[in-house]
């Protein structure tokens, strides 16, 4: 059995993620996607929000489940009997970053390889984070979301925007 952990933060998940993991599901028997819980980012969407959005999501793949941790992936991976982990790359800015975080993943857990798959050229421009700045200024973001989950984030980010200029707190 082919294995691999897709990590990241997906906050939320975007045609860009799909993108890697619909490729990624064709290549592995099994694919984890794994919510990384990052202590120093603060994410907009719980870690149950994002895990149900990714159900719905991948409904049409039957071998990629969702998990989330608050591990490092180094350890994650361990425990998960060391899978290969999938990340995306979009531009050269993406490669530094990554290829730092493969070699130290290496040095604390030498059984870990990184696999690398380029995004398509369409999604190159695409992060969750984009996704977020658009949509909070009122732009429209349903081109770059899964079809199934574009309203319901559409409408929470409409939702997180009106809190957090109420409250004039930053989430
Ligand atoms: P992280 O905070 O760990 O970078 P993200 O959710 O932003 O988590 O990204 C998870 C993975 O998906 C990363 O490998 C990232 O490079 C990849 N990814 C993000 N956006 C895209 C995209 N538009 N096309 C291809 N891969 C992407």
């Amino acid at each position: 059995m082919k294995k691999a952990i897709y990590p990241g933060s997906f906050d939320p998940i975007t045609n860009g993620h799909m993108d890697i993991l619909e490729r990624v599901a064709v290549i592995f028997d099994e694919v984890i996607i794994a919510i990384m819980v990052h202590r120093h980012k603060k994410p907009l969407f719980t870690i149950e929000e994002r895990v149900e959005m990714i159900k719905t999501v991948t409904q049409h793949l039957p071998n990629v489940t969702v998990e989330s941790s608050e591990l490092l992936l180094a350890d994650y991976c361990a425990k998960k009997g060391n899978p290969v982990v999938v990340r995306g790359l979009r531009a050269v800015s993406d490669f530094e970053h990554e290829f730092q975080m493969a070699l130290i993943n290496r040095k604390m857990n030498p059984e870990m390889d990184t696999m690398f798959l380029t995004a398509s050229e369409s999604n190159q421009y695409l992060s969750s984070s984009v996704i977020k700045e658009i949509s909070m200024f009122g732009g429209s973001i349903h081109e770059f979301l899964p079809g199934a989950i574009h309203k319901e984030v559409e409408k929470r980010l409409h939702e997180i925007y009106l809190e957090v200029t109420n409250n004039g707190s930053s989430r």
